[in-house]
């Protein structure tokens, strides 16, 4: 199974890859989970990424393929991949149509999360995020059961430094400029479907599954 998961920030992709990875037992590649472990590890491209991640800007594109495309040579990625926040441009959409030629591959679905603004924002400036593995909670709406605790590896939790309220919406607009226009690019390839992000998480789940069945 090779899939696309398109929308805002906010919208749910990196909860929804953890059900959907588990689901298809594929690997979950996210490039800001990417670029995230590489400030970590001060790497070049990690304080280059920071740049413009820190100002709701997109990391330009050619930073962005290579690492992408490495990725899905890995052995793991062999029997599909759940691509979560990237493509985020047409360019890099183009890029990987190209990549996914030359390997002989196509995508099975683009699943594109479609919500309001106004509960993207509350989602992210209430988000918190696991220092130690990553894993995504919400203060309001998707609490650890002991406060800045992770459930899963008792890690302590975070808020990142873009999910502030005016980073979030420079980080919508960038959205809007640039990523909106990848849906009209699947539509025309007939591979997207949308679905009403603002349900329960497992709701949404259910749904995804289902058109990808
Ligand atoms: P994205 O990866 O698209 O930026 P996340 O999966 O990180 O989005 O979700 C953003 C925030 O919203 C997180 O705090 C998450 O816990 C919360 N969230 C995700 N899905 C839902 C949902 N269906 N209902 C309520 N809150 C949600
Ligand atoms: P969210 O889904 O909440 O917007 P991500 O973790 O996917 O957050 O991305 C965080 C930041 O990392 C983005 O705002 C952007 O600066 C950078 N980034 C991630 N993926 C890409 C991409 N495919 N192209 C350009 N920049 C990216
Ligand atoms: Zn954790």
């Amino acid at each position: 199974m090779r899939i696309v998961l398109l929308g805002p920030p906010g919208a749910g992709k990196g909860t929804q890859a953890v059900g959907l990875v588990e689901k298809y037992n594929i690997p979950h590649i996210s490039t800001g989970d990417i670029f995230r472990k590489n400030l970590k590890e001060k790497t070049e491209l990690g304080l280059k990424a920071k740049e413009y991640m820190d100002k709701g800007l997109l990391v330009p594109d050619d930073l962005v393929v290579h690492i992408v495309k490495d990725r899905l040579l890995e052995e793991d990625c062999k029997n599909g991949f759940l691509l979560d926040g990237f493509p985020r441009t047409v360019g890099q959409a183009k890029a990987l149509d190209l990549e996914m030629n030359k390997l002989n591959i196509v995508l099975n679905g683009v699943i594109n999360l479609e919500i309001e603004d106004e509960i993207l924002i509350e989602r992210l400036t209430n988000r918190l995020v696991c220092r130690k593995c990553g894993a995504t909670y919400n203060a309001k709406f998707n609490k650890p059961k002991l406060e800045n605790v992770c459930d899963v590896c008792g890690g302590k939790l975070y808020t990142r430094d873009d999910d502030k309220v005016d980073t979030v919406k420079n980080r919508l607009k960038v959205y809007k400029s640039q990523t909106l226009p990848l849906i009209e690019y699947y539509e025309e390839k007939g591979i997207l479907a949308t679905v009403n992000s603002g349900l329960d998480s497992k709701k949404v789940l259910a749904e995804i599954c289902k058109i990808l069945e």
